[in-house]
């Protein structure tokens, strides 16, 4: 009886350290396991972070938005995706206001919620950069929407490579054993767009001084590689509302006097606006992809394949006007002297 009772006491001992045991063993899991989810707050980065996940698939990395969302601006998460915020322990987003939204809709999230920002330290560009006044001041220069950021840094193939890294830099925070993993998956990437980035160039070097109206200011960052100039929205700086009929006309005003050559749409703005236009002004009007809408399932370079769409249209669309510049000359190899130079003798 004594021999029973000492060893169910010894067994109760052992069992309370095995029960303590795995809950330490545990610990790291649970941390592991509240990560695993990775809220992505609007398409691009979804594509981001996806890229970055494949093949180590820690993360179950979801998109907040529905994937028909387009730009963000105007969107509203449903009960359904709030619920889905309050156990949320890691959310991408890519910041500058784009996802408005996440003001009011982080108030859900847990407090300790990891949020990814991946604009973090991206030079950004003005809302009314480069704009000609059309509307004069609307208000106060400290509170123009103009003044704000613009946050359509994702429809550049340069900048995705930083917001990337961003990401890249985030996943690991949570994830350190993967590092190596996102950093090779960040090389990849950036791999994968350089003949993009190549011909983005050679588009910059052999095409001057065209001037684009676009519907809001989604394609700032992309217009600037490419050394396009963007004159003027449809809409106010700051809105999606459909321009006035005052505003078309000073628009029309625009076109003629500064030699307008294209107005480039958002696949969410009204076509039938920049069809008239483009019949009035004799002007092309072109919609372009943007990137931020797409299925629950797209191939992994889509990013890639979007893009290389719109860099080709916009070549169809301006011819080159410069002459490229000659290639760079070859060095030359330094000739090669058999002989080697004795040092002088000082007697
Ligand atoms: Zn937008």
């Amino acid at each position: 009886m004594f021999r029973l009772k000492k060893y169910f006491k010894t067994s109760l001992i052992t069992f309370r350290n095995l029960f303590v045991a795995i809950l330490i063993i545990s610990l790291p899991c649970q941390a592991a396991l509240a990560a695993e989810t990775l809220v992505c707050a609007s398409y691009p980065v979804w594509l981001f972070a996806r890229y970055l996940n494949e093949g180590r698939d820690l993360f179950e990395v979801e998109l907040l938005t529905n994937p028909a969302t387009g730009c963000p601006h105007e969107f509203s998460p449903t009960p359904k995706d709030l619920n889905r915020l309050t156990k949320t322990k890691a959310l991408v987003k890519n910041g500058l206001g784009l996802e408005s939204y996440l003001d009011l809709a982080l108030k859900v999230a847990p407090p300790d919620i990891t949020v990814i920002d991946a604009s973090a330290g991206i030079p950004t560009l003005a809302a009314g950069w480069g704009r000609v006044d059309i509307d004069g001041p609307q208000a106060p220069a400290d509170r123009s929407p103009a003044m704000a950021p613009n946050p359509h840094i994702f429809l550049s193939p340069k900048l995705s490579i930083a917001m990337m890294a961003n990401i890249a830099e985030g996943m690991t925070r949570l994830d350190p054993g993967g590092a190596d993993h996102y950093a090779s998956r960040l090389a990849a990437w950036e791999f994968s767009l350089a003949s993009l980035l190549d011909d983005i160039e050679r588009f910059r070097a052999t095409h001057r001084g065209f001037k684009l109206v676009t519907s809001h200011g989604f394609m700032d960052y992309l217009a600037r590689d490419m050394g396009l100039a963007v004159l003027a929205d449809l809409s106010p700086i700051g809105t999606e509302a459909p321009p006035s009929a005052q505003r078309l006309a000073r628009l029309g005003r625009l076109i003629g006097e500064e030699r307008i050559s294209a107005i480039l749409l958002d696949p969410e703005a009204d076509p039938a606006v920049g069809r008239s236009l483009s019949q009035e002004y004799k002007i092309p009007s072109a919609i372009l992809d943007t990137a931020t809408s797409g299925t629950y399932d797209p191939p992994e370079d889509y990013y890639a394949q979007i893009l290389r769409e719109d860099v080709d249209l916009l070549n169809r669309l301006f011819p080159a006007n410069v002459q490229p510049p000659p290639p760079a000359p070859k060095p030359e190899a330094a000739p090669h002297n058999p002989k080697p130079i004795e040092p002088p003798t000082l007697d």
